[in-house]
């Protein structure tokens, strides 16, 4: 594919649409032609992101909207996550490894460092009960580099 595509997804802040988000970037992405890994580190983002603006942006609450954004520019995708959920006081801490506001509900605290350890360009952005915005972007190696 050449030149630039875009696509925008708002849906309820509802678990169940956590895959749903997930495959629908990954479909999005495909044409580009993505390996495996680069198709399985974009869901695992996406997840991440989409699992945070509904437990912690919205605390679950099914009223909340999540807004996804994709962008392809050459071989390059850019993710737009954003929630206007409760917003991060302490945006150095939440970033800190194994920070979790949630720890009873089991989380780790891993799921920023592992949106920057997955993609090229990750950032937050984020007001208190305003919302969170993540901007990520990878560039996708594709298939066909790799065998030609
Ligand atoms: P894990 O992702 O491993 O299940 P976690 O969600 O607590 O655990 P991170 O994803 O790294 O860990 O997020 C760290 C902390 O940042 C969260 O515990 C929460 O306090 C805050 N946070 C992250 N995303 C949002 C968001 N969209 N809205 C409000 N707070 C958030
Ligand atoms: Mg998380």
């Amino acid at each position: 594919m050449s030149g630039s595509n875009f696509m925008t997804l708002s849906f309820a802040a509802r678990s169940e649409n956590e895959a749903f988000a997930r495959v629908a970037v990954a479909a999005f992405v495909s044409q580009l032609d993505p390996t495996l890994e680069e198709l399985n580190d974009l869901k695992t983002v996406v997840s991440e992101a989409v699992t945070n603006a509904i437990i912690h942006g919205y605390d679950a609450d099914p009223a909340g909207v999540v807004t996804i954004e994709a962008a392809i520019e050459a071989d390059v995708v850019s993710i737009t996550i954003a929630d206007r959920g409760r917003g991060i006081e302490d945006l150095e801490l939440a970033r800190q490894p194994l920070y979790t506001s949630k720890p009873e509900l089991e989380r780790s605290g891993m799921g920023f460092t592992i949106m920057e350890n997955f993609m090229d360009r990750f950032e937050v952005d984020s007001a208190h009960e305003q919302g969170t915005r993540i901007v990520m972007a990878k560039r996708i190696e594709s298939k066909k580099a790799l065998y030609n």
